[in-house]
């Protein structure tokens, strides 16, 4: 494999805000004065906690996607993953609910029809975010899957919160818990330059078709970019994880999808890989609504779809069968043994894709938990 040195550039992903504001209760903190110190030429501003109607007249004042919002977190850090709709299979994942909001631009991102705050967020109340998880993982016989990157991308303003290397020493002493950061950027200088414990931290890229991340991932970095980053990290020491996640169906598929995965193994060896994901397409209804406005020039909401279970729109099982067969033969061709699962998918697709199905989410739950090997041995 190729000896690599330099990160690649991420000034596309990184976030540079203009303005900050700062809820009082929000002043003071540590993270709060880092951040600010980052900013020397940012406009910084002070304000109590707005209702609704005040932050969208902040919105509508400061325009989101320049400003930087700073908040005090007053509920429970780690949550539930909200991918748990009975009918499918869901892996039981926690997240680490640290940040809100992304600036990568994705049509297709979830959190368009999630978020109220229309500010990218950073909660700087670290200290209780550790305390928490101070308490939840010294629970005995119960190991977690955390992950940062659920409401949010997990590292593209790593740059300037810097928040990764304490996240990754903390879970480099956690005989409990891995940490997953999931990202389009690849804004791992932090990453690479921490010099202590990796332990099971995981780093993860969601990948898609070259022309899927040319049309619809705003500024993500490219696949190339993105696998260089993989590689980086992999040679540093950190596992790596990736998802396929949103596969979308569109004319010429088939090659664009394939050529992804082939760039996969010409970064890292089937071995490197910890997991490998994919959740087809699936949107709520309002998206549609939302995306015309926010992205009037994609089309990936055009085609037929069902309403599932859990009250998304999906494709067919027929197209996601179809999906599906192909990724995972193509991704087996190069690594036989890489484990491959499903995000939010029913039985039979499962069983129609593997020959196997998880009985239940406690099953798939606990065959992600052995993949994190060190603490089965
Ligand atoms: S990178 Fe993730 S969080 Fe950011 S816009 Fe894209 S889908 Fe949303």
């Amino acid at each position: 494999m190729t000896i690599l040195k330099q990160p690649p550039d991420y000034s596309r992903s990184l976030f540079r805000p203009t303005k900050v504001l700062v809820e009082e209760e929000a002043a003071g903190y540590p993270l709060t004065e880092s951040i600010i110190g980052r900013l020397p030429d940012a406009e910084v501003v002070t304000i109590k906690r707005p209702s609704s109607e005040e932050l969208a007249d902040l919105s509508r004042q400061f325009g989101p996607r320049t400003t930087l919002y700073l908040a005090r977190h007053r509920g429970r850090f780690l949550k539930a993953c909200p991918g748990t709709a009975e009918s499918y299979r869901c892996c039981l994942y926690q997240i680490l609910h640290l940040a809100l909001g992304c600036n990568i631009g994705c049509s297709y991102c979830v959190l368009q029809g999630y978020l109220n705050n229309p500010f990218i967020t950073q909660f700087v109340n670290l200290d209780d975010a550790f305390a928490e998880l101070d308490r939840e993982l010294g629970r005995p016989g119960i190991f977690y899957r955390i992950g940062t990157g659920e409401f949010t991308d997990s590292l593209f303003m790593d740059p300037l919160t810097e928040l990764a290397p304490g996240l990754i020493d903390y879970f480099g002493r956690c005989k409990s818990a891995v940490l997953e950061l999931k990202t389009k950027s690849v804004a791992i200088s932090g990453l690479l330059d921490y010099s202590g414990e990796i332990g099971e931290t995981i780093v993860s890229w969601s990948l898609n078709a070259p022309r899927i991340c040319a049309k619809e991932e705003g500024h993500a970095a490219t696949i190339e970019e993105r696998l260089t980053a993989a590689a980086l990290c992999r040679q540093r020491g950190y596992r790596i994880g990736l998802h396929f996640d949103p596969l979308l169906d569109f004319p010429g598929w088939e090659d664009e999808y394939r050529q992804t995965v082939a760039s996969i193994f010409t970064h890292l060896k089937g071995d490197d890989i910890i997991w490998i994901s994919i959740g087809a397409f699936r949107f709520m209804p309002q998206v549609k609504e939302i995306l015309k406005s926010n992205h009037p020039q994609t089309n990936i909401t055009a085609g037929e779809f069902i309403r599932g279970i859990d009250g998304k729109q999906r494709y067919f099982s027929a197209i996601r069968r179809r999906l599906y067969r192909f990724l995972v033969a193509e991704i087996k061709r190069y690594a036989p043994d890489v484990f491959i699962y499903f995000c939010m998918e029913d039985q039979y697709l499962w069983q129609d894709t593997f020959g196997f199905a998880p009985a239940d989410n406690q099953e798939l739950s606990h065959w992600l938990d052995k993949c994190c090997y060190r603490y089965y041995d």
